[in-house]
């Protein structure tokens, strides 16, 4: 990565002025082939970018490269193929170190994406750490990826799943989290952006209070790293997780960055190829790490898209991409929350790129079905975030949620077809 992409991901570093010449918007948009698509006769407006992102031609382009030209087993053969395909896997390891500020190209793991990533540390850490009596702490605006690994975990164990309450705001309850990390935690994990809400969660804090109780943090950052420049070792966090797909990257990808300390003395998580160094029907002698956590032939080809996905958004700036999208949802907030029956569900003061809402007497699935006629993609739904709809006291929200190919004209098509959806059923 070069150093202008490195120092662009850095807060602070992209003045008002910089942002907007390098952000053209219509540039950006050329790049994403999907997006000249008409659905149901209207050009689509794509606003569901939390449930997955867009791809990028760099993206497309480089998993067809691989396939045509470089595509072989990694790790096992001599051949000058696989030593391709291992040299492409291996490097796209550092550029997700080099993305997420890790100390080593090592503490980076391939898995499927953030579910697999938090279930593997469940499984692996959390196994060997949390025992009967021990509690786990998470928030009540967390996916259910982080919730179901820790509830399978608690209750094969006989720990207790304890989680810090929201306000109506959709932001932690500061006070509360801190009278619930006791001596009993063993481990806190917690959303760095809900995907329901859009809260950004203080996650620095977090941690650095954890740690002062010797408790290792956990933070799902499948929100956050799409949206803003993310610094694990700035963040000090023991375990940060993110799937590929929601970056502009293909699905079946993501990563788990993991304290090289911690990764050394956790168990494997699946047993297999290439997680191993020897074995005999008496005994296995596991491989080092992080091959000690990839077990089988992994996602070759997705590797080599997540990179150039990360290649693509620290060209364009991830500070810069953040901006803009800061920018939409002000805009969006605005137009959406004034408009007649409409109520919006999470307001935080720090939010990131979604914006949810309700409408008096109409089922958010009609509103999806009404605005898919119109050719605008939102979701509808509990977002698998279902205890934060019981805390709204709602079944389901309509979720806008914003990508780095948004605009204005995209938002002013949103809350023309909010307006219709009042004219119809309201
Ligand atoms: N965590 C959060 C906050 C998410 O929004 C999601 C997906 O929506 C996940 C975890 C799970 O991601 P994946 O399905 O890619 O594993």
């Amino acid at each position: 990565m070069s150093v202008q992409a490195i120092s662009s991901r850095l807060p602070g570093r992209n003045a008002p002025q910089a942002i907007a010449s390098r952000f053209d918007i219509e540039k950006l948009r050329a790049d994403f082939p999907i997006l000249h698509e008409v659905v149901n006769g209207r050009p689509l407006v794509y606003l569901d970018n939390a449930a997955t992102s867009q791809k990028p031609e760099s993206v497309i382009q480089a998993m067809v490269h691989y396939y045509r030209h470089d595509n072989a087993n990694i790790h096992r053969g001599v051949h000058l193929l696989s030593q391709r395909a291992t040299e492409e896997y291996e490097a796209g390891r550092g550029k997700v170190q080099a993305f997420l500020g890790a100390r080593e190209a090592r503490e980076i793991i391939f898995v499927r994406g953030a579910t697999e990533a938090i279930n593997m540390v469940a499984q692996t850490y959390g196994r060997e750490h949390i025992g009967a009596g021990d509690e786990v702490l998470i928030t009540t605006v967390e996916h259910h990826s982080n919730i179901v690994p820790w509830q399978i975990l608690c209750q094969e164990k006989g720990a207790t799943l304890c989680v810090a309450p929201i306000n109506d705001r959709g932001e932690l309850e500061i006070e509360e989290f801190e009278r619930l990390l006791g001596p009993r935690t063993k481990m806190v994990s917690i959303a760095h952006v809900s995907n329901a809400l859009g809260t950004i969660n203080p996650v620095k804090w977090i941690v650095r209070l954890a740690h002062a109780m010797k408790v290792p943090v956990l933070v799902d950052g499948a929100q956050a790293v799409p949206h803003q420049p993310v610094d694990v070792r700035d963040l000090d966090c023991d375990f940060y997780v993110f799937s590929g797909h929601k970056l502009y990257g293909p699905t079946g990808i993501g990563a788990l960055y993991g304290k090289a300390a911690l990764l050394e003395e956790m168990p494997p998580y699946q047993g297999g190829g290439d997680m191993i160094s020897s074995v005999t029907f008496e005994k296995t002698i596991y491989n080092k790490v992080p091959h000690k956590f990839e077990a089988g032939t992994p996602h070759i080809a997705g590797v080599i898209g997540l990179c150039a996905a990360i290649e693509y958004v620290s060209g364009v700036g991830i500070g810069a991409i953040g901006a803009h999208e800061h920018e939409l949802l002000e805009y969006a907030t605005e137009k959406v929350g004034e408009l007649e029956g409409v109520r919006l569900v999470g307001t935080a003061r720090e939010k990131a790129a979604v914006l949810s809402f309700v409408m008096d007497g109409i089922h958010p699935h009609d509103i999806g079905t009404i605005l898919d006629q119109a050719g605008i993609a939102v979701r509808t739904g509990h977002h698998c975030a279902q205890p934060v709809m019981d805390r709204f006291g709602i079944p389901a929200t309509v979720r806008a949620s914003f990508g780095l190919y948004n605009t204005r004209e995209e938002i002013d098509a949103l809350v023309a077809g909010i307006q219709k959806v009042w004219e119809i059923l309201g």
